[in-house]
């Protein structure tokens, strides 16, 4: 008897099935020939007959050239950290794909000169904000910090209070992002209370700026001070805000979610927050303020370091001009329209034998923002063991396992996504089944 390694068949061989003309065209030769290497080591091995080498390396072809995943988000977390925060808008993707290419992203086709780039996302940006005298976008919230500082405040102090020393998330705090960018902090106040006279003390020759952090992930109740912008903008220093979330306008839904026009009109030199957190849009960091101060960030040679590239100014100008983002929708969706979703697909499941239930679900706003704020809603509850099967499917679907029970929140969800969830599931219960 010879060798069944010795029938696997050569890479060759396999390729020239015409089913890997299209992978090879959409995925090109690495990674299709990965897919092959794999299946002919399973052969090798006496994993499977050699004979199905083709087919295995077929199924093996990744959905796309990268490994990113698209998910749908049933977790009830409108911008999960974890999963990307803000899914853009249909016409954000749109201005993302078309900007993809060449583009007159620092070119004016008129004049056949160059131009200022990102014109058009700055236009936006202003006239959304019309309390900024000017704009400046960078890569992310962090980044316009972290530019301001460097800006304005290198080797000198920031007034900072106690209260305000966050941490954003995996062991990123404001204040070391402050320190790393140049400054020194004076440290102000306390954990729970800080008052205005904490600030006037420590004000002086050597202050570079007055920082105020919206601590937007912890609420601290009880015995509590803060001071406000206007009341910090009295002191004489410039007041640097940093309101996170990226609220342009006060919202009657988060209201107490600071925004960046308020907080403007009440004498911040410079607000900066984040484009992908509520405002709905691409990573990046906005900064808005006084005219002459945006002069000097754009003009620091870290702001070269820190600029964005083309996608993201495409993305975002589509979401300030473009129609209701995701998000917005999301927070917004009426509680018994998910009901009446949620029991839809519950009774069809439970018409194809599979054990779930509409149930009321706690959803959560997520990103680090309005921390105490709930948001009513409604999930599908299935058997806790879908969960797993449910992430490791075609489409990967997220949810949250809660008191034993997987559970499929549908608030950010649309609802041409019921039927693929439906479909998911079924397929999921086949699966558990038969194991
Ligand atoms: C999220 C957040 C940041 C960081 O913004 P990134 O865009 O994540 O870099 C900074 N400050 C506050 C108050 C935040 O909420």
């Amino acid at each position: 008897m010879s060798d069944p390694r010795r029938l696997v068949p050569g890479t060759d061989t396999v390729l020239a099935d015409n089913r890997f003309v299209e992978p090879l065209h959409r995925l090109g030769q690495t990674l299709v020939k990965r897919a092959v290497r794999e299946a002919q080591e399973q052969a090798r091995l006496g994993e499977i007959p050699p004979g199905s080498v083709t087919e295995m390396a077929l199924a093996l072809l990744p959905d796309t050239a990268s490994t990113l995943r698209p998910v749908l988000n049933a977790t009830g977390i409108v911008l999960h950290t974890n999963l990307g925060r803000a899914p853009l808008s249909p016409a954000a993707v749109e201005a993302l794909c078309a900007a993809a290419g060449y583009v007159d992203v620092e070119y004016d086709v008129l004049s056949g000169a160059r131009a200022r780039r990102g014109r058009g996302t700055l236009d936006a940006l202003r006239e959304s904000v019309p309390a900024a005298e000017d704009v400046h976008i960078v890569n992310n919230g962090a980044a316009a910090l972290a530019l301001v500082v460097a800006t304005l405040a290198a080797g000198r102090e920031v007034v900072i209070s106690r209260g305000e020393m966050v941490e954003i998330g995996d062991r990123f705090r404001i204040p070391d992002l402050l320190i790393s960018a140049g400054a020194r902090l004076r440290e102000v106040g306390t954990t729970n209370r800080t008052q205005l006279a904490d600030y006037a003390e420590a004000v002086g020759a050597n202050t570079g700026f007055i920082v105020k952090i919206h601590p937007s992930n912890f609420r601290v109740d009880g015995f509590t001070q803060s001071v406000g912008v206007r009341e910090l903008s009295t002191l004489g220093p410039p007041v640097v805000a940093d309101v996170g979330s990226g609220l342009l306008r006060p919202d009657p839904l988060l209201a107490e979610e600071p925004d960046v026009t308020t907080w403007l009109c009440e004498g911040a030199a410079l607000v900066t927050s984040s484009g992908d957190k509520l405002l709905g849009g691409p990573q990046a960091g906005l900064i808005f303020g006084r005219r002459a101060v945006i002069q000097t960030l754009r003009r620091n040679p870290l702001a070269r370091a820190f600029r964005v590239d083309k996608l993201t100014l495409a993305a975002l100008e589509a979401t300030l001009r473009g129609p209701e983002d995701p998000v917005r929708r999301s927070l917004t969706v009426a509680p018994k329209e998910l009901r009446r979703r949620a029991e839809v697909i519950a009774a069809d499941l439970r018409a194809e034998g599979v054990t779930a239930v509409a149930v009321e679900s706690s959803g959560a706003v997520g990103g680090g923002g309005a921390p105490g704020v709930d948001l009513p809603g409604w999930a599908v509850g299935l058997p806790a063991s879908f969960s797993l099967l449910l992430r490791q499917g075609h489409p990967c679907i997220v949810g949250r396992v809660e008191a034993g029970r997987c559970l499929l929140d549908l608030r950010c969800l649309s609802e041409s996504d019921d039927i693929v969830l439906h479909r998911a599931v079924v397929a999921a219960a086949a699966c558990l089944a038969t194991s």
